[in-house]
């Protein structure tokens, strides 16, 4: 039985078997510290009945440890010559599939038709490169996945930001996606240390349960995430002013914009920070039938 693959030495002799060099440009930081899979996996509470879509497996570090502890790992990776690696590396694995596919663009509800027809709970797990960490949470929160979890490695200021509350220099748009969808708990902070090569930050493990229901009602959700963006787009601006200037034709629409804030109870010059999830979706669902 071979070593595990998330320690610095295993990691070595993988990369220089295969002659493997990184790519700066799609985040390759590898994780070589076991610790700190035992607690990615444990805070993603898999068991045997469970399935994971797994992010960037990178050489497989994390990869082989889903692989023991879930019934069945489908693993998107973008980089072509890690393919080859995964195929060997984890050959022993027989419920592993490794899809060569930019995780962005890929069909993830085909892939769990595809691989997942008889598991149990369904799971999205990774340490996510951090050129597209954003892009990748929101595609994994918007396209409505029947996933119960998803628990991710992320940058340190990435992570503040999903669990950010109103009126902190961390909360915008992206917090308000993450908490309208889920959960966000903030699980471990990672140190630069626990990978290959050294990040220039520290990271942080997060995971996001799914809530059954939002937590507010809206009129339809990508208005009002097009309203929460455009409220942020410039943060020192009152919100007045920035849905004037970001809302497709706001600025012909004033008198409209102040009826809807004033009608949601918003005074017209506070900041978008400031404002609560509840209020946001009060303001988006006064804005709806004047932009929608
Ligand atoms: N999971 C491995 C680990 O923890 O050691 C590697 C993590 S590394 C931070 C990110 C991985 O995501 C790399 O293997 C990279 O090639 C891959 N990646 C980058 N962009 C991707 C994309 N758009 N779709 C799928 N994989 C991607």
């Amino acid at each position: 039985m071979n070593k595990a693959i998330a320690s610095p030495g295993r990691t070595r002799e993988i990369l220089d078997k295969y002659g493997f060099t990184f790519k700066k440009s799609l985040g390759q930081n590898f994780l070589i510290d076991a610790n700190i899979l035992d607690k990615i996996v444990a805070a993603s509470g898999i068991d045997e009945t469970c399935g994971v879509i797994e992010i960037g497996p990178g050489i497989g570090a994390l990869t082989e440890r889903l692989a023991q502890k879930s019934k069945k790992v489908a693993a998107f990776e973008i980089d072509g010559r890690l393919i080859p690696v995964l195929k060997d590396v984890l050959g022993g694995y027989g419920n592993v599939s490794i899809i060569h596919q930019d995780f962005l663009k890929a069909d993830i509800r085909k892939t769990i038709a595809e691989e997942f027809q008889d598991a149990g709970d369904l799971l999205i797990v990774g340490n996510l490169p951090y050129y597209v960490t954003t892009r990748m949470i929101m595609k994994c929160l918007t396209e409505d996945l029947p996933v119960s979890r998803m628990v991710f490695m992320v940058q340190k200021e990435v992570g503040d930001r999903l669990s950010a509350k109103p009126d902190s220099k961390d909360y915008g748009s992206l917090s308000i996606a993450v908490q309208y969808y889920t959960v966000p708990e903030i699980v471990t902070k990672v140190p630069k240390t626990a990978f290959m090569p050294r990040p220039k930050v520290d990271s942080i493990v997060v995971r996001l349960t799914k809530r059954e229901h939002p937590p507010v009602g809206v009129a339809d959700e990508t208005f009002f995430f097009t309203v929460t963006r455009s409220c942020f787009a410039q943060r020192r601006k009152t919100i007045m002013n920035n849905l004037m200037h970001q809302m497709p034709g706001g600025k012909d629409k004033k008198e409209e914009i102040l009826h809807a804030l004033l009608q949601a109870g918003i005074e017209p010059e506070r900041r978008g920070e400031s404002l609560s999830i509840e209020e946001f979706a009060r303001l988006a669902n006064g804005l709806y039938p004047v932009f929608g």
